[in-house]
Order: structure tokens, then sequence, then C-alpha cells
């Protein structure tokens, strides 16, 4: 199974038209398992049937990690349930600046995995760790609180944070070594967790990110707002 991830962040479209557009440009063959989820926003899960989209499925950028009650603006994991959305993102650097820890990040995984949704881990470390040469420890500690607990993430995205938004994605040696490091977490399960990429992927550089060994494949940013990019990268998936 191959993955494409689109994280609309806080950027208006319309879902419907979006969906329009790319499917003029890209048609989904059922026959062939890639699966597409767009991580849009919490107006579009009110207007759209998620159950309804068998390929291009509807997903969540954040969650809150209590259960229900006095908590303004957030929404819970179980009405993302009501909604039919079907996955989540959790850990998006973006999150982490406002102040999600690694600890918060595991709650908000929690409250998913009780309601059957599956979790998108998103790791990834900044210029500065890397130039320092610790990048290993940095994600092994954001792996390690799901390690040392009992649940795991459906997917792990490597978003190295000097390459989110910035036109300019790792190299393909430099995603290699962080796959290595991600493997050596997942390998401790049973479980198969599948290998993400995200940081500036566009329809340039795709191909490129897929033929690396492991890779399942992208969360795209910025590229994704554009319908028919997006359904050029999905056509090289
Ligand atoms: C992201 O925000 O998850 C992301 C990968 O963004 P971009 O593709 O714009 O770098």
């Amino acid at each position: 199974m191959k993955y494409l991830i689109a994280n609309w962040k806080m950027n208006k479209l319309d879902f419907l038209s979006w969906q329009n557009k790319f499917l003029e440009d890209f048609q989904i063959d059922k026959s062939k398992d890639t699966k597409i989820i767009v991580c849009g926003h919490a107006a579009d899960y009110s207007v759209i049937d998620a159950s309804k989209h068998e390929k291009i499925l509807l997903g969540a950028q954040d969650v809150s990690r209590h259960k229900e009650g006095a908590y303004t603006g957030q929404i819970s994991a179980s009405i993302l349930k009501s909604k039919n959305i079907s996955t989540c993102l959790v850990g998006h650097s973006e999150k982490r600046e406002d102040g999600d820890t690694n600890e918060i990040v595991y709650e908000k995984a929690k409250q998913l995995e009780k309601e059957g949704i599956e979790k998108i881990l998103c790791i990834g470390e900044s210029l500065e760790i890397l130039n320092e040469g610790l990048r290993k420890n940095f994600l092994q500690e954001q792996l390690n609180l799901f390690l040392n607990k009992n649940i795991l993430p459906d997917l792990i995205a490597y978003e190295p944070i000097w390459a989110i938004g910035t036109g300019k994605a790792a190299s393909v040696n430099s995603i290699g070594e962080a796959v290595i490091i991600v493997h050596e977490f997942i390998k401790n399960f049973d479980k198969e967790i599948p290998l993400l990429y995200g940081g500036s992927v566009s329809s340039k550089n795709i191909s490129e990110i897929m033929s690396i060994k492991r890779i399942d494949g992208c969360l795209v940013g910025n590229a994704s707002l554009d319908a028919k990019e997006f359904a050029n990268i999905a056509s090289q998936i």
C-alpha cells in the first residue's frame, strides 16, 4: 500500500471543487493500492460525507487530548469519528511549536486509538539539531513515548522541520539515514508501520523520494493546495 496525504493547514479551500479538479487529472484506479487522504478543516467535516469517498479520504490535522467537555475551540476524537474521519495527524511540527509536547502528542494518539481513528505520527528535527549531530537522539525521543506505552502510531511521517514549507526537500541520503533510525524503532513491533516523508514534496521530486527504500508515501503541504499539482504528484506515486 502507498500513501499520499495532503495537509491543507489553515488555507481556505473548497473540498468539493478541489476534488473535482483533482479527479479531472487523476483517474482513481481501484485496483491500485494507493490511499489518498486530505487532512482538511473542521468546516469540511460537516459538508462532506467522508464515508462516501472511497479513495480520497478526509483526515484531520489535529485532535483534542481530552475526551469531551469545556475545551473551547477543540475537536474531540469522538466528533471526528461521528464525521467518518478515518485518519488524523498528531505531532505536526507546527502543533509542537504551538506547545504540543511529546506527552501531549501521546495523549492525543490515545484518544484517537479509543475511537479507532488511524494516527499519523509526525516527527522531525530542526536544522540546529541536525547540524549538531543530535538527530538520532531527538527522533528516538519523539518515538520513545510510544515505545514505552502500548499505543502505536499507524503511520509515521518523518518531516524535518527545516524542509517544511521551504521549497528545499531533504536529500535522498538524509531521508535514507532518518529511515534507518525510525526503522530501528518500528522493528520492535509485530505491527507493520508504514513510513512517510514530508517536507517540500512536489511533482518534481516525488519520484525520487518514492524510490527511497522503505518510504511508503508522502505528506504534502503547500503542493497539495493546488489540485492539479497534487494530481500530478499522485500520478507518480
Ligand atoms: C507539512 O506541513 O506537513 C508539509 C510537509 O508542508 P510542505 O509540503 O509545504 O513542506
